[in-house]
């Protein structure tokens, strides 16, 4: 027996890529290496940014994504309630394991020998012994005491400590709003910005979600919600959660933090499955190739951590300081990509994603009658899988029918066909789906179109087998589904 190290790659890569928009990436020439490298979705990053920055960069990405001729999504990240701390007029300070320091929270300017916080309850929510751990753990402190708006700790593990790091409370309930007024303001800017999706941090409970939902609903578009899992309380929540969210975002970041970096591997496997079994994108994120910030290469641990996250099937990676701050954005992005293209070569050649058991998300095959869009993506998908079809061409309104078959993760690529832009664009994060749009598809010959977009992206040529997927209503009185084999002649 031999082992081959290789794989023939796919003509549409299945799992998508997101990136993290920064200083290293706001200029428009740079965005559009990005695209080409294989960036599907961005995430513009409200922690940090102003407005402006913020505002130039989301026209550069829609001119260069122009520039493309393909659909590309964009999505606003509000911090939620994430701890910083203040800033060091005098760079950053340096902490000694055992030394005593003081937090506080008066707005005031950090020193080596003061460390301000941005969070005005801090000295209400932790107690005697609580950990404060800083700059994604890197850091901790210990609390001594506390008075007012003073906060006596002892450094547990020092380091070097730069401005605006965050700050972790593991174990304490942090009684900030998950909603904070910066968030609505952002929220609301972003929305009249144009982008196409909202990621909430530090998400707890199902409430925080239908809070945002709330201020959406007052907006012009339906914008879907990334819920970000990065909090414990968000792991007991977690059914709630995925059903009032219309994707969710494995934030290993925080996660591993507020929980031991070890624990994190099992929950970003459940979840992956947990996310399927309820037909919503999940996205891995967060130092996936964290050593191409400062190197043009990644290490073999973190091509390994791509691959796994590809195998689990995850509909979406993503980069943060790699392509926001890093040296070599394009290159990381390119190296997704490549690891990406290997994992699903493989995939394919062993079983067309057969490895993805449709029934596995939910743990056991459910009870019939399963529902009907359910019903109708499985069956899409063994006959994309037994036919060895070329495409799935979908016609969508919403996109939820789109969602749907990509959760059952068939061996052909999606064509998702929308009547408009922002649904194309949503799609961009959905595993295996090929974003178009048509404004007029209702009115068309759905078979014929099927065969020319099949033809258009080079899916298939005479003889080969397509199917179409069509009829899906939300009235249930008009709901009638069909998959269609078509032979492309
Ligand atoms: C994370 O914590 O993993 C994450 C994605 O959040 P952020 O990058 O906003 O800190």
């Amino acid at each position: 027996m031999a082992i081959s190290s290789g794989a023939t790659l796919l003509k549409f890569r299945r799992t998508k890529i997101v990136a993290t928009v920064g200083p290293a990436s706001r200029d428009p020439a740079l965005l559009e290496a990005l695209i080409r490298a294989g960036v599907n979705v961005f995430r513009l990053n409200m922690s940090h940014g102003t407005h402006d920055e913020h505002r130039s960069a989301y026209a550069a990405i829609r001119a260069a994504a122009d520039s493309c001729k393909t659909p590309v999504a964009v999505f606003a990240d509000l911090c939620g309630p994430k701890i910083r701390t203040g800033v060091f007029p005098g760079g950053p300070i340096t902490l000694a394991d055992g030394q005593p320091i003081q937090v506080t929270t008066r707005d005031v300017p950090g020193t080596p020998a003061l460390i301000p916080s941005q969070y005005a309850a801090l000295g209400d929510d932790v107690v005697v012994g609580s950990r404060i751990l800083l700059d994604d753990g890197n850091l901790e402190l210990r609390v001594d005491g506390k008075q007012g708006s003073e906060i006596a700790c002892t450094v547990v593990h020092g380091g070097v400590l730069k401005n605006n790091k965050g700050m972790n409370l593991p174990g304490v309930t942090v009684s900030a709003p998950s909603l904070t007024e910066k968030d609505k303001a952002d929220a609301r800017f972003a929305i009249a910005l144009g982008i196409d999706m909202l990621a909430l941090s530090f998400v707890r409970t199902a409430e925080d979600v239908e809070q945002l939902r709330v201020l959406i609903g007052q907006g012009p578009r339906v914008i879907p919600i990334i819920s970000k899992i990065e909090k414990p309380e968000a792991l007991e929540n977690i059914e709630a959660i995925v059903r009032v969210s219309d994707a969710i975002m494995i934030a290993r970041g925080d996660l591993g933090v507020e929980l031991p970096p070890q624990n994190v591997p099992n929950i970003q496997e459940e979840l992956v499955a947990f996310a399927r079994g309820f037909h919503k994108p999940v996205i891995v994120a967060t130092q996936m190739l964290e050593s191409m910030i400062a190197s043009a290469r990644p290490t073999r641990a973190e091509v390994t951590d791509v691959a796994n996250a590809v195998r689990s099937g995850a509909d979406a990676v993503m980069l943060s300081g790699e392509t926001a701050a890093g040296a070599y954005p394009v290159e990381a992005v390119r190296m997704m990509d490549t690891i990406i293209r290997q994992i699903e070569g493989h995939q394919f050649a062993h079983g067309a994603f057969s490895t993805f058991d449709l029934y596995a998300p939910m743990r056991r095959k459910p009870a019939p009658p399963i529902p009907i869009d359910m019903a109708v993506a499985n069956s899409a998908t063994l006959l994309s899988r037994e036919l060895l079809a070329r495409g799935i061409v979908v016609m969508t309104r919403s996109g939820r029918s789109v969602e749907v078959i990509s959760a059952a993760r068939p061996a052909a690529p999606i064509v998702g066909v929308s009547v408009d832009e922002h649904v194309a664009r949503v799609c961009c994060l959905l595993w295996g789906v090929v974003p178009v749009t048509v404004p007029d598809w209702p009115q068309q010959d759905a078979r014929t179109l099927a065969v020319r977009l099949a033809r258009d992206f080079g899916l298939a040529s005479d003889g080969q087998t397509i199917l179409l997927v069509r009829g899906f209503r939300t009235d249930a009185a008009e709901n009638s589904p069909s998959v269609s084999v078509i032979s492309v002649l």
